[in-house]
């Protein structure tokens, strides 16, 4: 496995692979990497012949009061998960790498992108459709993998790919939780005891509604349900709670093929995420 900080020398390696007739799948992440990513990372290895982890705290997709400089970073950590389920290249470049002097370039997809997160965080998805337009032509990849914990950010970048003609084919890939149903994420590491405690109230409440969304219940009754089971608990306090259509994340209509249910939320000062197709 290598591990390249530069633009160039990823394009080499991916060129090397490609001549070689290789598929290229690429994983991409900030870095701090748990059973999640490598739930992605073990995706683009049984599906292509070449694996990108890209690590990389992306600078533009936070916001002035966010959690940029406090983001965990844990580069050799991370590399020693990567080498161990086959990895063939990180890249982990310097913000300067990616942003040099005088950067002014910028993808904004709209839609999809203005509500929820797009609400709570307006400059978040320009970040992220921006860093991984470059990532997927740096790259050059066939294949790249998303996981449905970030379930607005998958929709935000297949309409990205749909709607800017790009080669990438983008792969879902499911939730993986702790035993106790936490989601993971890199920022589970903030919580204290007590709020990782509270915390579970998230996911515990996805099953009170897939349970009442299977025998029928009407969606504010789920909605209702799952506001008083997050509000149980003293240390969280709910951002949003949106029962949406599923492609759009608009209301649902009677063309709406799937019902997400998608929560946010805070423990102490820590924001998680976290929702369920219905
Ligand atoms: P991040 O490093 O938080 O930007 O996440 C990188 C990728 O890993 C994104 O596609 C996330 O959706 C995915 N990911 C993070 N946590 C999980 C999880 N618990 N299960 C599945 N995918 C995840």
């Amino acid at each position: 496995m290598k591990v390249f900080n530069t633009v160039k020398e990823v394009r080499e390696a991916v060129a090397a692979a490609k001549a070689r007739g290789k598929s290229v799948g690429f994983v991409p992440t900030m870095g701090a990497l748990h059973e999640g990513h490598m739930t992605l990372v073990r995706t683009s290895r049984a599906m292509c012949d070449f694996t990108v982890v890209s690590v990389f705290v992306n600078p533009t997709q936070f916001g002035p009061t966010e959690d940029f400089d406090k983001y965990p970073r844990t580069l050799d950590a991370d590399a020693e998960k990567c080498e161990k389920e086959g990895v063939d290249v990180i890249f982990a470049p310097a913000p300067s790498e990616m942003y040099p002097e005088g950067y002014d370039g910028w993808v904004t997809v709209g839609g999809v992108t203005e509500v929820l997160e797009g609400e709570a965080r307006p400059t978040h998805f320009r970040g992220v459709t921006t860093v991984c337009t470059k990532l997927f032509n740096i790259t050059g990849a066939d294949k790249a993998f998303f996981g449905r914990k970030d379930y607005q950010q998958l929709c935000v970048i297949k309409k990205t790919v749909r709607d800017l003609n790009m080669s990438v084919e983008i792969v879902p890939v499911d939730i993986v939780r702790d035993v106790d149903g936490l989601a993971l994420s890199s920022r589970n590491k903030y919580l204290s005891g007590d709020e990782r405690k509270a915390a579970l109230c998230l996911s515990r409440s996805l099953n009170i509604a897939k349970d009442m969304y299977k025998e029928g219940a009407d969606l504010a009754a789920i909605k209702e349900a799952v506001t008083k089971e997050i509000e149980s608990e003293p240390l969280m306090k709910i951002d949003y709670v949106a029962l949406v259509d599923g492609d759009t994340l608009r209301e649902v209509t009677a063309e709406s093929e799937g019902v997400v249910l998608l929560l946010a939320a805070y423990a102490g000062s820590t924001r998680l995420i976290d929702n369920t197709l219905l």
